[in-house]
């Protein structure tokens, strides 16, 4: 599966990775494994940092470039199968499209989309499937600064339709930092990020017991709409 996006990584280190412990192999892969699969014995850890290289060159306006023929070659590649190294979760929002703000190209990352990243069954179904089937060892939930869905719930916005579900999703989230110092819109965000990704750790049978036997990490981030950088949100209570 890495026949042919080698480009960016030199014989030398390749083998390196193979051979040396792994935090001297992550130390000289990270940053250019962008191209091509993630190795199958990527972990979180490794994960998480591939995403935020992909970040940083998305920040710094310096996404790595595509040829025709590279893009061929890969889609032909990625008809046998994916192994995409990371799940995001995030928002259905046209400004935060994760492929691009990861600097990710087809295969690397599973993406689950809702307003306000909102998951129903068929939304965990489909996080348990890139964990159980497709090894992936990170969720990262991404919230988003303005987020709409989020400002409707902090509004206590009366929307029609199925639009109110997702409304209703974030209102504990809305609750929750109620009174707080701060735009309540931006901190019901990041309480959003930490309940869901609260929620998917503790979600069974396939995704707590990963968690639990260190294998799967879930994660919340942010991402800014005007500077593009994604932060971390750390973990809330439980
Ligand atoms: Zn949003």
């Amino acid at each position: 599966m890495l026949v042919g996006y080698q480009k960016t990584i030199s014989m030398k280190t390749y083998i390196l990775k193979r051979i040396a412990g792994l935090a001297c192999a992550v130390a000289l892969w990270a940053p250019a494994l962008t191209h091509g699969d993630a190795p199958s014995t990527v972990n979180s850890g490794e994960a998480l940092k591939l995403l935020q290289a992909g970040n940083q060159r998305y920040v710094d306006g310096k996404l790595n470039s595509i040829t025709p023929e590279e893009m061929t070659q890969r889609r032909a590649e990625l008809v046998q199968g994916q192994k995409p190294f990371a799940v995001v979760v995030c928002c259905s929002d046209s400004r935060v499209g994760p492929e691009i703000i990861f600097d990710q190209e087809l295969g690397n990352i599973f993406v689950v989309r809702t307003a306000g990243q909102v998951l129903d069954a068929a939304g965990i179904g489909s996080i348990e499937y890139a964990v159980a089937h497709l090894g992936s060892p990170l969720v990262l939930v991404l919230g988003h600064e303005h987020c709409g869905a989020v400002a409707a719930a902090v509004a206590d916005a009366k929307e029609p339709g199925h639009i109110a579900a997702i409304v209703k999703a974030i209102r504990l989230a809305v609750k929750r930092t109620q009174g707080l110092k701060g735009d309540p819109v931006e901190n019901a965000v990041q309480a959003n990020v930490q309940d869901i990704a609260a929620r998917l750790r503790a979600t069974g049978p396939i995704l707590a017991a990963k968690v639990n036997a260190g294998s799967l990490k879930v994660t919340g981030a942010t991402v800014s709409l005007s500077t593009g950088k994604v932060k971390l949100v750390p973990d809330g209570q439980e």
